[in-house]
């Protein structure tokens, strides 16, 4: 049987990303704060957030609006500095999103070489590309659900590496079985490992739980665990 067509990603909009441009060396940041990792194989582990702001998606539930727009421009080396104060050698970059900013890559590769482990949620609709290698991706494919699933650039599965993590947030049967059909075309399984989260307040966990069972997928149940320790609208935490 002959393999679909690769998707094509729609065209981002600028004009949702725009802000006075920075200059080289600089960051527009909404918050910067040391808390548990709430996702991802590292759930539950210290970890410093760095919360990038802007993001040309807009999906529909999501829960970091207030990222959009604002910030205050900071140095790359003064987000450095920040971090090494609060003591903690996990850093998850995260936004908005946080590759719609040009100098995030450098961050990264800055956080790298101080011997932090660096994490970075991207929605995968950026390239990855630039990344240094040593950063661990956490990458969303939007699903149907969320109304961005056009905006997916699948160019970025050949460059997950195995310690990288795939997410998909899911709202519905219909993202469910959209999710295996994706997973199975690009042999997600097999490349890193699969994350799958109910959108909080649309699909119980409870159902998810079982329709993992049954298909027999190989992924990981991703719950927001920030979202059932603190209010699930309280930010950065
Ligand atoms: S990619 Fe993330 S920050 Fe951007 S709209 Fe979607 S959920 Fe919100």
């Amino acid at each position: 049987m002959s393999m679909p067509a690769p998707l094509q990603p729609k065209q981002l909009k600028p004009e949702l990303l725009k802000q006075e441009p920075l200059q080289q060396g600089q960051l527009r940041l909404i918050s910067l704060y040391k808390s548990v990792q709430g996702e991802s194989t590292r759930a539950g582990k210290p970890c410093v957030f760095v919360r990038l702001s802007g993001c040309p998606l807009r999906c529909r539930w999501c829960d970091s609006t207030y990222t959009f727009t604002g910030g205050k421009v900071y140095t790359l080396e003064a987000i450095v500095e920040e971090v090494r104060e609060l003591g903690c050698g996990l850093v998850e970059i995260t936004g908005g999103e946080p590759l719609s900013q040009p100098e995030t890559p450098r961050l990264c590769q800055l956080l790298i070489e101080e011997g932090f482990t660096v994490m970075i949620e991207t929605s995968g609709a950026l390239s990855i590309a630039a990344l240094p290698q040593k950063t661990h991706i956490i990458m969303d494919l939007k699903c149907p659900g969320s109304g961005m699933e056009s905006y997916n650039l699948y160019d970025n599965v050949e460059l997950l590496k195995p310690s990288d993590e795939v997410k998909f947030v899911m709202a519905s049967r219909q993202d469910f079985e959209w999710m295996q059909d994706i997973v199975s075309q690009y042999g997600l399984e097999r490349r890193c490992c699969v994350l799958l989260s109910p959108a909080f307040g649309l699909l119980k966990p409870q159902l998810l739980v079982e329709w993992m069972l049954e298909s027999g997928i190989d992924g990981r149940l991703n719950l927001q665990i920030h979202k059932f320790i603190w209010h699930p609208n309280k930010k950065d935490v």
